[in-house]
């Protein structure tokens, strides 16, 4: 080697030091770096699979607590959550056999399934029966790997429009607090719940839910509320439009303009999605009815009490379902990778869904054909919620370019659901978002 080579090649071994330490130095580092963390069951931490959203004849649903219990212990479910229409199953509560919905065929059920010690009477000829408490049918049906939480479905409204939360594991009843907007009644119930966890202690998780249910809510409501990160992307009632329509957003496009806002102008935390049952028939399985077994979340916790599956919720390890199983998924806001449990003869395709920083944010009102505002979600541009690769197969992997601000997946089977709340719908799960390097 000849020595000008040398001074050439020491020459350009240094400008290549200074420029990787300018870059360390000078590149912007996202405030917002999340290190990789993968959600595998492993050791303590194992997926529990729960439903969060079930009613029975302590409200509108019609069939007794114990044997709703018995059809979710028997069909793979780990934990279950009662959240009848504002009221706690805690009462002195005594019902006509006869009148019931769904009359004697949950009666009948009942005895066949506990026949022992059931409180019965005859009031003016007629056969009454008491519905056992949460306590009574947890007594009956909770094992140590299944467990039973007590909810309540927080049902307000505001004018016409239905505004229903979920509060599981509340311990006191919350009636629904009202205001005078959409935005003031979710906050108002929203603060309640929070106050009694705060003044009881105890672990309570407040979720959105169905907000297409009569159009109730928007994503505009929707982003704006404050101490509520959790909102039912898939709800398994038939009626509650969660692939909206020609003027109204789907659940997947308010979830994706939620987290645009809330990253961008809000500084609010991530929205996650879950799925639910939201049951209320349990006689004609499978049927149009709103039935069990479409939707749930798969939680990886270290226990099975609602204290270790509400932490693990609020730290975003978990996964809505209907149907497709994951193996573990990795997320950072570097990217996501997600393996996915395959069943024989399943093809299954992947979508990483995000927005970019710099994407168009404006937004316009939806008219009529008479050019009259109707008060539904704006509509944004294609840009928001963008699919920002599509994956076929069992394993799929989306490394950010750079300016992602989030990104989430959804991951649609070959499958079609065997009893789905719309009909057509595939078997499919839902990866929660996670921040990438283009969030503030
Ligand atoms: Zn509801
Ligand atoms: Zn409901």
């Amino acid at each position: 080697m000849t020595p000008s080579r040398n001074a050439a090649r020491t020459f350009g071994l240094a400008a290549l030091v200074v420029a990787v330490l300018a870059a360390a130095v000078l590149l912007p580092r996202p405030a917002s770096r999340i290190e990789a963390r993968t959600l595998v069951a492993a050791g303590d931490m194992q997926w529990y699979r729960g439903n969060l959203h079930t009613h029975s004849l302590w409200s509108d649903g019609d069939d007794f607590l114990e044997n709703i219990a018995l059809w979710y212990r028997d069909h793979g479910y780990d934990f279950l959550c009662f959240t009848d229409h504002n009221v706690l199953a805690r009462t002195q509560r005594w019902v006509d056999v006869e009148k019931a919905k769904s009359g004697r065929k949950a009666y009948e059920r009942l005895k066949a399934q506990f026949p022992d010690g059931l409180d019965e009477r005859t009031v003016d000829d007629r056969l009454e029966v008491r519905l056992r408490t949460f306590d009574e049918v947890r007594q009956l049906v909770a094992r140590p790997d299944f467990l039973l939480v007590q909810g309540e479905e927080i049902s307000d409204k505001f004018d016409k429009l239905p505004i229903h939360l979920n509060a599981s594991n509340v311990r006191e009843l919350i009636p629904p607090r009202g205001g005078d907007s959409v935005a003031e009644v979710l906050q108002n119930n929203v603060d309640a719940v929070v106050a009694q966890r705060e003044r009881t202690k105890q672990p309570m998780l407040v979720h959105v839910n169905h907000p297409n249910f009569r159009w109730g809510l928007t994503a505009e409501d929707l982003m704006r509320v404050r101490g509520e990160n959790f909102f039912e992307v898939y709800n398994g009632h038939p009626e509650v439009h969660n692939t909206g329509d020609a003027e109204h957003a789907s659940t997947e496009r308010i979830w994706d303009i939620i987290l645009t806002k809330r990253i961008t102008e809000l500084d609010l935390p991530l929205m996650y999605g879950l799925a639910t049952d939201d049951g209320h028939s349990y006689h004609r399985i499978p049927s149009r009815d709103s039935e069990p077994g479409r939707g749930w979340v798969m939680v990886l916790a270290a226990e099975l009490t609602p204290a270790s599956l509400i932490e693990a919720l609020e730290a975003g390890r978990f996964y809505a379902s209907s149907g497709v199983a994951l193996e573990q998924v990795t997320s950072s806001s570097a990217g996501l990778e997600i393996q996915i449990r395959s069943e024989p003869g399943v093809t299954y395709k992947t979508e990483f869904i995000g927005t970019r920083k710099g994407a168009n944010l404006d937004s316009e009102p939806v008219r009529d054909k008479d050019g009259k505002e109707l008060p539904v979600t704006r509509r944004y541009s294609p840009d928001v919620g963008a699919v920002l690769a599509t994956v076929e197969g069992s394993n799929a992997k989306y490394e950010c370019r750079g300016d992602e601000l989030y990104v989430r997946a959804r991951i649609t089977s070959s499958k079609p659901h065997p009893n789905p709340s719309e009909i057509g719908d595939l078997e499919s799960a839902w990866v929660q978002p996670v921040r990438g390097p283009g969030a503030k």
